[in-house]
């Protein structure tokens, strides 16, 4: 998709920490970490919200999720713990409509989150 900010990052028109990428998942460091570990893990395709995934993108997501694992591990969290956030739409604080993961770690974590 043309305007969107994430299609551009994985098109290198944009600049940005990359720390994985395969043919379908890229995962990035955050521009404004709010841990000591911030990483967003997206898929290639664009798919904008949550509320846009179909049946056929299941595993492509469930994907994304074992890349988050694998990059928890990268970066020593595994054992401490993170989290993974998703925000979908406006009260959830989405700023990007393009769906990706949040992987955040290296401190604890409040429950409920604001
Ligand atoms: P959302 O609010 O949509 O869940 O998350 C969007 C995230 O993208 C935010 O945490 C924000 O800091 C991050 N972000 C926004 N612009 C850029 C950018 O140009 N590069 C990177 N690496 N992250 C960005
Ligand atoms: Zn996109």
């Amino acid at each position: 998709m043309t305007d969107c900010l994430f299609c551009k990052i994985i098109e290198g028109e944009i600049g940005s920490t990359t720390i994985y990428s395969d043919d379908d998942v890229v995962a990035i460091e955050d521009i404004n970490p709010q841990a000591p570990v911030h990483l967003l893990v997206l898929p290639r395709k664009h798919i904008a919200t949550t509320m846009d995934i179909e049946d056929d993108d299941l595993e492509l997501m469930g994907r994304c999720l074992a890349v988050a694992k694998l990059l928890a591990k990268e970066k020593g969290i595994e054992q401490t713990g993170f989290r993974v956030v998703l925000n979908a739409g406006p009260d959830a604080g989405q700023s990007v409509y393009h769906i990706h993961y949040h992987v955040l770690g290296g401190r604890p974590m409040k429950w409920p989150p604001g």
